[in-house]
């Protein structure tokens, strides 16, 4: 067996697909989840893809005692991957509380933990969210952060805070934060994958269930931007090519070659698509059309941001490398497969 390897949050979206690639890679993983955003048959699906079904605590990261007694149980732990939090940017504005205690009080459970039980790294969750509108695209790790536009943007900020300010403090730790664009798609087994809570805010679940006729029609936010169609641009990022981001970051987190304590990458694709390509990016991969209309702008939306992702490529040696067309025919697969299509 390998290194042993934490996955908070490991039966959402991204830490499911994590897992995977982890358990490919021979870490062996450790998964703690409250089962608040995600369920426990994702682990059915991680097992049918790896043939491994990974170690599984139902718990919260808020508890400390609950993260003690996993250390305790499971000795050994050398890295962690921290992808617990709340994630939904509106939610976040009516219950600020909510988020700043979970997200923050997750991490410092970690951190707090991490020197006690000999646990040598941290890979953070973070988001490009962070930069806000960017001055100039594309957008690599020395821009500025900007103030964030809601509590869930800086529970993301504080935490980068956090961890910077506590290996500085001479805490025997090192950390990877990597800054997320804007993850979607599914495994190409539809066997993993986004499940949305309720009506989904983002773009690829809503195009997804208004083609499955869940929902009625997609509402493209704004035609009227600085853009050369009008709509917003983003840098979207093959959900299986982040996953396997983490598991490069790790590697490099726990080498013995001296790597700084603490280090951030972007992780894009570098390219930017705009809202009305990356719907007929959907429509020419799967022949499914998919009805919309043109709505006002959505309050609080950044018009355009993709990353410069040279850092990750020459550093990590990581590049993103699935082509957008089968990404959103594994996130069509998936969305099948879940409606019962
Ligand atoms: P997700 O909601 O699918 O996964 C998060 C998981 O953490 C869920 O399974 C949830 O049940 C669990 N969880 C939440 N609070 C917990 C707690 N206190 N204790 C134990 N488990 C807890 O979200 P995701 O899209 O996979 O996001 C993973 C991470 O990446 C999050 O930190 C998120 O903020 C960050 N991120 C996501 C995106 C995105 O667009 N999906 C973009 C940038 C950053
Ligand atoms: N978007 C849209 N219709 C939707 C959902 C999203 O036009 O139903 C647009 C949104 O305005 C943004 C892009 O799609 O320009 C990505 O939005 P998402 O919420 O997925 O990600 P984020 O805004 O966090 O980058």
């Amino acid at each position: 067996m390998g290194q042993k390897i934490l996955v908070t949050g490991g039966t959402g979206y991204i830490g499911s697909h994590t897992v995977v690639e982890l358990q490919q890679a021979g870490y062996e993983v450790v998964i703690i989840d409250n089962l608040s955003n995600s369920n426990d048959g994702v682990l059915d699906g991680i097992e049918a893809i790896t043939g491994i079904r990974p170690a599984f605590v139902e718990g919260d990261c808020t508890d400390i005692e609950t993260l003690r007694r996993l250390f305790a149980d499971h000795k050994g732990i050398k890295g962690i991957i921290n992808f617990a939090a709340s994630k939904a940017v509106g939610e976040s504005v009516q219950k600020p509380l909510l988020y700043y205690r979970n997200n923050l009080n997750t991490l410092i459970n970690l951190l707090e933990l991490m020197p006690e039980y000999g646990v040598e790294g941290i890979v953070f969750s973070s988001s490009c969210t962070v930069y806000g509108e960017p001055d100039r695209n594309p957008i690599d790790e020395t821009a500025p952060i900007k103030p964030a536009t809601s509590p869930y943007g800086n529970t993301k900020q504080i935490s980068e805070e956090i961890i910077t300010d506590y290996v500085a403090s001479g805490a025997p730790i090192k950390s990877i934060i990597l800054r997320y664009f804007n993850p979607i798609g599914a495994h190409s087994s539809a066997l993993i994958g986004e499940l949305p809570n309720g009506v989904p805010n983002n773009l690829v679940p809503y195009l997804t269930q208004t083609a499955a006729g869940i929902r009625k029609e997609l509402t493209v936010f704004g035609d009227d931007y600085d853009t050369p169609d009008g709509s917003c641009i983003r840098d979207y990022i093959d959900v299986v090519d982040l996953a396997k981001a983490h598991v490069t970051a790790m590697k490099r987190m726990l080498s013995e070659t001296g790597t700084d304590s603490i280090e951030v990458f972007n992780l894009g694709t570098g390219r930017g698509l705009s809202v009305l390509e990356l719907i007929s990016a959907f429509e020419s991969a799967t022949d499914v059309k998919v009805p919309l209309r043109i709505g006002p702008r959505r309050a609080g939306d950044i018009e355009k941001i993709w990353a410069a992702p040279a850092k990750a490529n020459e550093t990590l040696g990581w590049k993103a490398m699935v082509p957008i067309k089968e990404t959103m025919r594994n996130a069509w697969a998936w969305q099948c497969r879940i409606s019962g299509k």
